[in-house]
């Protein structure tokens, strides 16, 4: 390489935005693209990537695994539930695991995944640990995708203060031809394919040198054969478990049951709300009171353009209303959350004040006409 070219590159190689949030954005576009349930990150340090992983719907598990516990505790209570999450539970289910321990040992936690990712993991690993980590990956774990990023020794003239690697604990350092050459032999022996790409564009006239991180993104060639396959492995548990997070959600039917309870109170009051004003307008002028039942039956229209039938309107009766469950199981968010008009009756039953019935939901308003 031209050293006067090099030295005029070293100054102003700076990657926007940062190579990390590259490399972790390269992994979410993934997640996005192939919608993986059950993600592992190998080496996960700090938890960044877990914690961006968080927000992807598809993911119902995740877990990371480092051989330093310091490292991972730093920053894992963001992996935690916010209060949000148990306010407004998410309809998917998400479990945060953390584990302690080697990508050099197997250990049954590690099985089950989708996608399996070792950012910047393998240029850390001895040469004893580099060894074992195919067969733990590929070979036990087998997930149907995995991406195993690492510096590209090429560009390290490119990157300003470099002599020998990018990080004193790296073991190594592979050009192109040394990660593909391993890459490709790890996937022909695990019957997986790979595809080289990369971040970190190199700047325009050294195409050749590559991408500052390069990355290959492996395949399972072979079907999954489930959980059969997994009760074929059995293995002792050597990790420990050093954090986990059941995140709240609508797939327990205790926070169902929460949420519908506050729809249907909510979405009964305000037919309640709606049917009391119109009700006050019509029973202060007597003569209007009688046309109230006749305006009662436009309620439809009133209520949004509901499919209204006979038993589906709301009523009042002395100083009680009655809001019947099947006009506020046609309400859509009700609807959603329930799935069936039996579910809702279910999960209402002893938890809202029904007609003796059970067919509506009631209000007595005798202190509410006090009030006004
Ligand atoms: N993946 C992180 C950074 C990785 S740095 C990111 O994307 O930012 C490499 C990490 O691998 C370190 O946290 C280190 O503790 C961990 N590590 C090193 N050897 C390991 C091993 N044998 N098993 C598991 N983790 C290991």
């Amino acid at each position: 390489m031209d050293k006067n070219f090099q030295e005029e590159f070293t100054q102003i190689i700076k990657f926007q935005p940062p190579l990390y949030k590259q490399r972790h954005q390269f992994v979410k576009d993934l997640v996005e693209k192939y919608k993986p349930k059950k993600v592992a990150d190998l080496g996960c340090a700090d938890c960044s990537l877990l914690w961006m992983l968080k927000f992807c719907s598809c993911i119902e598990v995740l877990a990371g695994l480092d051989i330093c516990a310091n490292v991972m505790k730093e920053k894992m209570h963001t992996l935690s539930p916010l209060p949000v999450d148990y306010l407004q539970p998410s309809e998917r289910s998400l479990t945060v695991t953390l584990h302690h321990g080697s990508v050099a040992h197997k250990d049954p936690c590690m099985l089950g995944f989708d996608l399996v990712t070792c950012i910047e993991l393998i240029e850390h690993l001895e040469e004893s640990e580099l060894k074992k980590f195919p067969e733990v990956v590929f070979g036990f774990m087998a997930p149907s995708i995995v991406v195993i990023s690492t510096p590209n020794s090429e560009f390290n003239p490119l990157l300003p203060g470099v002599l020998l690697y990018r990080h004193p604990d790296h073991k190594f350092e592979w050009s192109q031809a040394e990660f593909q050459s391993w890459a490709l032999e790890t996937a022909r022996c695990y019957n997986y394919s790979v595809e080289f790409t990369g971040v970190g564009h190199p700047p325009t006239g050294m195409e050749k040198v590559g991408f500052c991180t390069q990355i290959g993104v492996f395949v399972r060639k072979y079907p999954q054969t489930g959980e059969s396959l997994q009760s074929e492995k059995p293995t002792e548990a050597v990790y420990k478990t050093v954090f986990k997070a059941v995140y709240p959600s609508l797939k327990d039917e205790k926070y169902l049951q929460n949420a519908v309870i506050s729809e249907v109170m909510f979405t009964a009051q305000i037919i309640k709300h709606r049917l009391m004003s119109k009700h006050k307008e019509y029973s202060d002028d007597p003569e209007r009171k009688s046309k109230f039942q006749l305006s009662m039956n436009c309620f439809s229209d009133y209520l949004g353009k509901l499919v209204v039938e006979k038993n589906m309107e709301p009523f009042v009766s002395g100083n009680e209303v009655y809001v019947p469950l099947t006009t506020i199981f046609s309400f859509p968010k009700v609807n959603r959350l329930c799935g069936t008009f039996e579910k809702l009756c279910k999960l209402i039953a002893g938890k809202v004040t029904l007609s003796s019935d059970g067919s509506a939901v009631m209000f007595n308003t005798e202190h509410e006409n006090e009030e006004n």
